[in-house]
């Protein structure tokens, strides 16, 4: 195996995060095993996968990314076997326990999209491999091709890297967002409803952060859209980061906390029921970054609070920063048994974040202190 090509075409893939929460990704790769990312899920496990693109061959110009065209260097590319090769010599050795395959875009998108399926089909197929693989849909496939890779996939994604069209077109000329991509996203979300087996895990998608004109608004309006329209609960988000040798090379990079508040509100948009008119946004429309969304909302609303404990609906509870879904759930659970909570510590023991709910919750009609802002 060529160690150099392995490397080469695994770090390529890192800047994509889709189905792992953005972190910082240098921390997760393993220097000693290229392609392999020690990535964390949604419910907070950590697992290596085998990340890593099929060619780097690429059509596109997508200016922030390091295969973009007019990138003049030797562009290399797996074979489908040596692909098989090296992933099942990771997988039996416990390195990896899946696959996440993506491609550059050497013209054809189902040229680039039939050699990921062949690698999936191959595995499932000859191989009986039933663990994880998630491909990428790349940008332009038809819908026959997309079709087979969610016959063979249990995760596929397609980038939207944008908010807004216009946000796109500061990206690449060379990709329509609403035919090539938004509208493959939305095939993959019918194809889901009409066919359940197929991607059984679904469709995730990723939106670069800082890299063009886009507020913190156009983020969240599309990603609740996602949700809605597409299912999809949570959009990844990536920092833009300058690559040398892009074009954008010297454009900064977005302020550190920026995209950790995007998934913030982003959470109390799409799990939480709060609206996009309920976000606190300055008057460009970003989100203040030293307080979390939330806490920000509930100061704006001093009317709503203190809240009683014993008596809020899950609702309610759900708008009090320090209380989640989890310790929501468990406070209306021990107050169906007959539970009436009369101090901090008892809610403490559920979850509740107490230094953070104190000042908007009371118990037994005794306020726990005051609101001091
Ligand atoms: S399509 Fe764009 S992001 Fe993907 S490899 Fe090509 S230049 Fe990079």
């Amino acid at each position: 195996m060529d160690i150099d090509k392995l490397r080469i075409l695994g770090e390529a893939s890192q800047y994509d995060l889709c189905n792992y929460v953005s972190l910082n990704q240098e921390n997760f790769t393993s220097p000693n095993l290229p392609g392999i990312y020690h990535a964390r899920t949604q419910s907070g496990c950590q697992v290596p996968l085998f990340k890593v693109l099929m060619s780097n061959h690429c059509t596109s110009d997508c200016n922030y990314c390091i295969n973009h065209c007019h990138n003049r260097f030797d562009r290399i590319e797996f074979s489908p076997e040596e692909l098989i090769s090296v992933f099942l010599h990771y997988y039996q050795n416990h390195f990896a326990e899946g696959l996440f395959l993506s491609s550059g875009l050497p013209g054809d998108a189902d040229v680039a999209m039939e050699n990921m399926v062949e690698v999936a089909r191959k595995l499932r197929l000859e191989y009986e491999y039933q663990g994880y693989i998630h491909l990428k849909v790349i940008p332009g496939a038809s819908y026959d091709m997309i079709k087979r890779a969610m016959n063979l996939a249990d995760r596929v994604s397609v980038n939207l890297e944008s908010a807004t069209s216009s946000g796109f077109q500061e990206l690449t000329t060379t990709k329509d967002y609403h035919n090539d991509v938004l509208r493959r996203m939305k095939w993959i979300g019918r194809l889901k409803k009409r066919h359940h087996d197929l991607a059984p895990s679904g469709q995730s998608t990723q939106l670069i952060v800082g890299a063009n004109h886009e507020t913190d608004q156009d983020i969240l309006k599309r990603a609740k859209w996602l949700h809605k329209h597409l299912n999809i609960n949570l959009s990844y988000l990536s920092p833009f980061e300058p690559i040398d040798k892009t074009p954008l090379a010297g454009h900064t990079k977005p302020e550190e906390k920026r995209t950790p508040r995007l998934y913030q509100a982003q959470f109390l948009l799409n799990s939480y029921g709060f609206s996009l008119d309920e976000m606190v946004l300055d008057d460009e429309g970003f989100l203040f970054l030293d307080d979390d969304p939330k806490l920000l909302w509930a100061k704006a609303h001093p009317d709503m609070f203190p809240l009683e404990v014993n008596e809020a609906s899950y609702k309610e509870l759900l708008r009090v920063p320090g209380i989640g879904k989890k310790s929501a759930q468990r406070i209306m659970d021990a107050r169906r048994n007959g539970k009436t909570f009369r101090k901090l510590d008892e809610i403490k023991k559920l979850g509740v974040v107490t230094k953070r709910a104190e000042p908007f919750i009371q118990m037994n009609h005794a306020r726990q202190t005051t609101l001091s802002f």
